[in-house]
C-alpha cells in the first residue's frame, strides 16, 4: 500500500523578534533561519518515517529556492515528483515575537498553478488500496480532481482541509477521512460544539470525520457510528505545537499503510503528535523513524 501525498513544499523563513515592527519600521531579528516547510512536505516526511512507501507530488519554481527545497526533500524522501513552473517557489515568512505570537505571510504561486491530474502521472500511478493524502493548499478544483481519481482507482482518501477555504472548500464527499482542527471545524460549520460540528461535516458527505482537539486529543465520527467519540492525547508538557497536525495526518496515513484500523491509526497518530509537541520546530519536531517504529510496536492493531 503506497502513500501518495499531494501538496505544497516551501521555504519557511522564521524571524524571532523582541516585538513586532510597526508600519514602515525596520527591526533587526534576534535570530533567523530557513527551514523546509509546507503541509505537503511535512505530512510526506511524517508518513515516510512510519516506514510506509511514500511519494510526494509537489510543485516548485525553477529558482534557487526550488533547488534548495528539492535538495531538502531528497534527503528525507525516496520518491519526490516535482512539477516545475516558471514561477517563484512557494515560501512563508514567519515572524515570532518574544511572547510567542506569530505573523505568517505566504507566497503560493506554485500551489495555485498546480493541477496534479492534468500535469503529472499521479492518476496513472495510484493503485487500488493506495492512500492519497491531500491538504487545503491547492485550488479546490485541483484537489477534487485528485480525490476523484483516487476514488475511481479504489484508493483510500485522506483530506486534511487545512488551510481552510470556507467559501469554496473541496468536495468532502470525496474524502474517506476528513481531518480538521477545532478552528477549521468551526469555520466550516459555524458550530462551536465539536460533536455538532462533526455531525454537520458528516452531512457534507465525508466518510469519517476527525476533529483534532489539541491537548484533548481528537474526536472521531465514523460512517456507521451513532455518535462521535473522543480519543485522548497522551499527557505531555507541550513546548511548541506547530506542525503537530501534520505529524498527526502523516502518521494516520502511515497507520493505514500498515493496515491499522481507523481507531488504531488515530491512537498511533495521537502518540506521535504528542512527541512532536514536546520539541520546537515543525519538521524538526517530527519523531524519527526509530521512534515511530517503537510507537507502532506499542499500538494495538484492531
Ligand atoms: P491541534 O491542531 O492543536 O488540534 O493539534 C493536532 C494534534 O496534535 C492533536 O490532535 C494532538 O494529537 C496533538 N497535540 C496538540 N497539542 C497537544 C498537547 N498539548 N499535548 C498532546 N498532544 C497535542
Amino acid at each position: 500500500m503506497h502513500v501518495h501525498v499531494v501538496g505544497n513544499a516551501c521555504v519557511d523563513t522564521t524571524f524571532r523578534l523582541g516585538r513586532f515592527p510597526s508600519a514602515g519600521e525596520t527591526l533587526n531579528a534576534v535570530a533567523s533561519a530557513d527551514g523546509l516547510g509546507g503541509k505537503g512536505a511535512n505530512q510526506a516526511v511524517a508518513a515516510a518515517r512510519t516506514g510506509a512507501a511514500v511519494t510526494l507530488w509537489t510543485a516548485l519554481g525553477k529558482d534557487p529556492a526550488g533547488a534548495w527545497i528539492r535538495n531538502c526533500l531528497d534527503m528525507e524522501l525516496s520518491d519526490v515528483q516535482v512539477n516545475e513552473f516558471d514561477l517563484p517557489s512557494d515560501r512563508s515568512t514567519i515572524v515570532i515575537d518574544a511572547g510567542g505570537e506569530n505573523f505568517i505571510v505566504s507566497g503560493v504561486a506554485c500551489s495555485e498553478a498546480f493541477d496534479p491530474i492534468a500535469q503529472t502521472a499521479l492518476a496513472r500511478r495510484i493503485a487500488p488500496g493506495d492512500i492519497l493524502v491531500m491538504q487545503g493548499n491547492l485550488r479546490g478544483s485541483a484537489t477534487n480532481a485528485c480525490l476523484r481519481a483516487a476514488q475511481e482507482k479504489g484508493a483510500r482518501t485522506v483530506l486534511n482541509a487545512s488551510p481552510v477555504d470556507a467559501a469554496a472548500p473541496p468536495n468532502f464527499g470525496l474524502a474517506e477521512v476528513l481531518v480538521v482542527n477545532q478552528s477549521e471545524a468551526k469555520a466550516l460549520t459555524d458550530r462551536s460544539d465539536m460533536a455538532a460540528a462533526a455531525d454537520a461535516l458528516a452531512a457534507k458527505g465525508a466518510g469519517t470525520i476527525v476533529i483534532t482537539l489539541g491537548a484533548d486529543g481528537c474526536l472521531v465520527l465514523g460512517p456507521d457510528q451513532a455518535g462521535s467519540l473522543r480519543l485522548p492525547a497522551p499527557h505531555v508538557e507541550a513546548l511548541d505545537t506547530s506542525g503537530a497536525g501534520d505529524v498527526f495526518c502523516g502518521c494516520l496515513a502511515g497507520g493505514f499503510a500498515k493496515e491499522m484500523s481507523v481507531t488504531s491509526a488515530l491512537k498511533f497518530a495521537l502518540a506521535a503528535a504528542a512527541i512532536a509537541v514536546t520539541r520546537s520546530g515543525t519538521l524538526l519536531s517530527c519523531p524519527s523513524a526509530s521512534e515511530m517504529a517503537a510507537l507502532i510496536d506499542q499500538t494495538e492493531f484492531s
